[in-house]
């Protein structure tokens, strides 16, 4: 500034690109806007960090904006950098306008390009047209692959996701580390122990690839879920360095599903030292208290939270109808058609009620009286977009719902009886993966 560089377009997008990738957006649109000329690098540099990081939607209006304002044409850098916003916000219509752009473009030759879009289609849950993009590719690079195979893992088609990765070495290319967190989240996801351990020694041994957090993260999750408490616990000493919070935040997971009250509790305390502020782990050590029926314990976590000044995150889940996303979030009223999706649930719930769905009021955490569980449960986000997807969506078409937390035991449930009286196919995206719901079953076999 002192020099009067940031005038300059080089050294402008160099600084925007540097707050951004230290996590300050609003810093880096301060130095765009103050930009005197900007230059399709410097928006694409903008959008970019917006469609990682910002709220998804705004990208899109950057999009816009940068067409309209200079009269600037997009190329396949603006479009493959756009592309992680649709894939984080799930939205099968954007993925769409995304998909005509790029062939009124002319970009379907651009393998950067392909790839993001056909990540976007695995993220908002249509596998089909993401394996026809990757089938349609002349050139695969690592990325394709792991994208590919990432997908996979997360929609629960894990024998596919394995024996593409076997594909993948078989026609001679190298996979790096990316492809072994896809690899390995299809094992977390099956529960596949004994093909998780060999993938983790491959990976060292035969590829030379030094584990990093997030691998670490996959075998904790995948041995603790499994109940192997020892050989996590032997992992995470092992560690070449101090575990981070996500290593203790897996466990801890395992430790809800298991009733490891103990072993819960030491991981709790190790994440409290390391992220005091997060309120995540409190909800979670409160939950594995619950499940034990330590009601004390449980009024004390919560106690200490508020002392803390910290709130449960708020979840929402939405459906997509027509062109339009609708978000609901617990017990909301909000929504223009709010009657409607109450009356639709009410008939849903008594439909559900009468093929043998029951409330699973266990997974209210608090030691309420059951009436106050029952409407607490039953206004819960995914159960309101479920209500209107199915009121305002052809017959036939698929019900998809996102939800931007881990799905309760029973939402999953419901959803369940939900397929089989609507006889429609559901698929909800939550926090850990893709289910695929349809006659009564899910793809996730109840495990996630
Ligand atoms: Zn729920
Ligand atoms: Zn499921």
């Amino acid at each position: 500034m002192k020099s009067g560089f940031v005038a300059d377009v080089v050294v402008g997008t160099a600084l925007v690109d540097m707050y951004a990738s230290c996590g300050e957006l609003p810093a880096a649109k301060q130095i765009f806007g103050e930009m005197h000329h900007k230059d399709l690098v410097a928006w694409n540099c903008l959008i970019n960090w917006w469609a990682e990081k910002g709220p998804p939607l705004e990208a899109f209006q950057l999009f816009v904006e940068m067409q309209r304002s200079r009269r600037l044409k997009p190329n396949g850098s603006s479009l493959a950098g756009l592309l992680p916003a649709v894939a984080r916000c799930g939205s099968l219509q954007l993925g769409k306008s995304c998909h005509g752009f790029m062939l009124r473009r002319n970009l379907d030759s651009d393998e950067f390009v392909v790839t993001a879009l056909m990540d976007a289609y695995a993220k908002s849950g249509d596998l089909a047209v993401a394996r026809k993009l990757f089938d349609g590719m002349s050139n695969r690079n690592v990325i394709s692959w792991s994208a590919m195979i990432a997908g996979y893992g997360a929609h629960g088609r894990l024998g596919e996701a394995l024996s593409l990765f076997d594909e993948m070495l078989r026609s001679g290319i190298q996979p790096n580390h990316i492809t072994y967190i896809g690899v390995l989240s299809a094992c977390v996801h099956g529960g596949f122990v004994e093909e998780g351990r060999r993938y983790f020694l491959q990976m060292v041994e035969d590829h030379g690839i030094t584990p990093s957090l997030q691998h670490y993260t996959c075998m904790v999750d995948l041995l603790g879920r499994a109940g192997l408490f020892e050989e996590a616990m032997e992992l995470i000493r092992g560690m070449p360095s101090e575990p981070p919070p996500e290593i203790w935040g897996a466990l801890m997971g395992a430790c809800r599903i298991h009733g490891n009250v103990k072993l819960g509790k030491h991981a709790a305390e190790k994440l409290f030292e390391l992220k005091p502020a997060d309120p995540g782990f409190y909800v979670l050590l409160s939950n594995i208290y619950a499940a034990a029926h330590m009601w004390s314990e449980v009024r004390r976590v919560r106690g200490l939270m508020r002392k803390l000044g910290l709130r449960k995150p708020v979840g929402w889940s939405s459906v997509e109808i027509g062109c339009r996303v609708h978000s609901f979030v617990s017990g909301d009223k909000s929504h223009p058609d709010s009657d409607e999706v109450y009356e639709r649930l009410a008939e849903l719930i008594y439909k559900a009620k009468a093929i043998g769905y029951a409330l699973r009021k266990e997974v209210v955490l608090h030691d309420v009286e059951d009436d106050v569980k029952e409407s607490v449960l039953s206004s819960h986000s995914e159960k309101l977009a479920m209500a209107y997807g199915w009121s305002r969506l052809m017959s036939g078409k698929p019900i998809r719902i996102m939800k931007n937390l881990r799905t309760c035991e029973d939402c999953h449930s419901f959803a369940k009886f939900v397929s089989r009286v609507t006889r429609r196919e559901i698929i909800l995206r939550d926090a850990v993966r893709f289910h695929h719901i349809k006659d009564g079953t899910c793809s996730c076999s109840d495990f996630w």
